[in-house]
């Protein structure tokens, strides 16, 4: 199956989100500013995303393959044994507001662009899952992103953009040999129909993070993983 690219994806910057994000109460001198900066960016902002939808061709203990590529994570191999199809995606703020941003120079201005492009890679998501829903109806969704938790390294970034062609080309979203990616504000991974949610976090053990989005499970990788046991 071909990759569907999203690139007109229409988005607003939430004011009050914004606000409350960069610690700014209504009426102070700061507001102004940061609505300009919201305004700029909601003029040059182009958040873009690529997703396709990829059958699972064969499986391991620690592997699946999707379409002729092999991608190795425990983790991922146990969380997919039920499924037969998965949409792996790239989505990202745009090359278009990373030039913009590039403007900025001072910690405080970096920090708030840095919001402001979060808010816009958060559309694209949005965007993107909608887009999933509509057109394959696939139930409830949960997500693995590799280079998140240790059973999936970041280098299987390789496989998971030529599952998407060249999302360089598409999106603008270039794959660096670090595995990291440029737009930095940009996301990648596979959503995967289940019953029982999962998120990564539940595997982090990382202190203090402002992103988590479940608690940490110390006990959940020997309960549900650990090869040779039941789970
Ligand atoms: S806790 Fe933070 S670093 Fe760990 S997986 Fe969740 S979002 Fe990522």
């Amino acid at each position: 199956m071909e990759p569907t690219i999203l690139d007109e994806i229409t988005w607003r910057i939430d004011r009050s989100q914004l606000m409350q994000q960069l610690g700014i109460k209504e009426g102070e001198s700061y507001a102004q500013k940061a609505e300009e900066m919201a305004a700029q960016a909601e003029e040059a902002g182009r958040p873009k995303a690529i997703y396709k939808a990829g059958l699972i061709e064969a499986r391991g203990e620690d592997h699946v393959v999707i379409e002729g590529l092999t991608f190795k994570s425990r983790v991922l191999a146990v969380n997919l044994e039920k499924v037969h199809r998965v949409f792996p995606f790239v989505a990202t703020c745009g090359a278009e507001l990373e030039e913009w941003s590039s403007r900025f120079t001072s910690v405080l201005d970096k920090f708030w662009a840095d919001t402001i492009k979060g808010m816009a890679l958060g559309a694209s998501i949005l965007a993107l899952l909608e887009q999933i829903e509509a057109e394959h109806h696939p139930g409830n969704l949960s997500m693995m992103n590799p280079g998140s938790i240790e059973s999936w390294s970041l280098s299987e970034q390789r496989a998971l953009f030529s599952l998407l062609g060249t999302p360089e080309d598409s999106i603008g979203v270039q794959l660096m040999e670090s595995c990291f990616m440029k737009p930095s504000m940009s996301t990648s991974g596979m959503w995967f129909p289940t019953e029982h949610h999962f998120e990564n976090c539940m595997l982090c053990p990382m202190e203090n993070c402002p992103g988590r989005r479940a608690p940490y499970d110390k006990d959940l990788y020997d309960r549900e993983y650990k090869k040779g046991e039941p789970h």
